[in-house]
């Protein structure tokens, strides 16, 4: 079969990062695991081996010939033939996420598992999005995504994956992440006027945080000569002149409640 480039197939050969990613997941045999891309099922079998149930979800059918190995000799897996994106997850009842995802999707995807339960997920992404993932104020990576994933979920980067790990060789570098969902770390007021915020500031993050929300008022739907009038009257509950790259998440958190708080009362 000839891999596809489209559905990042590169298949994990190194059998170390296998058990590295395990590991990380501390699989038990109470676990109900989801993965995302079988390919040929080097995690899958490792997964089925200690865990209570494996969901794999895979859109490529020419990889049945894998499936159906696998499903033979282990009893406690079910292949869903289905794009990732469109499996409505809440129907599944895993606790536990353990892939290594087809880095096109790595965003969608990521986002759509923290719109559910789960206890922890480990995932092996492209190094500089892992990298972002983990982002803190004041660095390069720090970005959107930064903000977004760390506001519901703790991030820990287990280790750097080389591309001799995979076959074929990405042209990247890889990383193994451990997200554990938690309680939001601060109290947001309505969070799509939330994501609203992170897109238009983050569209500017060199920019003082009243430069970016300015040029950026169309992310918030809300017409550049009133939000002008908005900073104006509300200069005093919030340092407007901070560079976006600078504010910590909490404080994008407080950013966008006193906003949307102002904008709301006013309409
Ligand atoms: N788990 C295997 C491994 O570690 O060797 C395969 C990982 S490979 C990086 C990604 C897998 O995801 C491929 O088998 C690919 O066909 C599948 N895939 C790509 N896009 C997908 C999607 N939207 N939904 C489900 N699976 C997808």
């Amino acid at each position: 079969m000839k891999q596809s480039k489209k559905l990042g197939q590169c298949f994990l050969k190194d059998k170390n990062f296998v058990k590295k990613a395990i590991k990380s997941a501390d699989i038990t045999e109470n676990d109900i695991v989801l993965e995302v891309g079988l390919g040929e099922g080097a995690l899958t079998k490792e997964l089925a081996k200690l865990a209570k149930f494996v969901y794999v979800i895979e859109l490529d059918m020419r990889l049945e010939p894998f499936a159906n190995q696998i499903m033979s000799e282990f009893k406690n897996v079910k292949v869903i033939w289905n794009d990732a994106l469109k499996v409505d997850l809440k129907e599944l009842g895993f606790n536990k996420i353990v892939a290594n995802l087809p880095y096109q999707i790595s965003s969608p995807i990521t986002f759509k598992f923290l719109e559910n339960d789960f206890d922890v997920a480990v995932l092996m992404y492209q190094y500089e999005f892992a990298k972002r993932m983990i982002g803190k104020p004041d660095t390069d990576e720090y970005s959107r995504l930064s903000v977004s994933i760390q506001y519901n979920s703790d991030v820990e980067f287990i280790c750097k994956v080389p591309p001799t790990a995979f076959s074929p060789k990405p042209d990247v570098n890889s990383a193994i992440v451990k997200l554990t969902k938690r309680e939001p770390l601060f109290h947001i007021e309505n969070e799509e006027f939330f994501r609203n915020v992170l897109n238009a500031i983050f569209q500017h993050r060199n920019r003082t945080v009243k430069r970016a929300l300015i040029d950026s008022s169309h992310e918030m739907n809300i017409e550049r000569e009133r939000l002008k009038e908005i900073l104006e009257n509300i200069k005093l509950d919030f340092d407007f002149s901070e560079r976006v790259f600078k504010l910590a998440p909490e404080k994008i958190g407080e950013l966008s409640n006193i906003l949307y708080l102002n904008i709301i009362s006013k309409k």
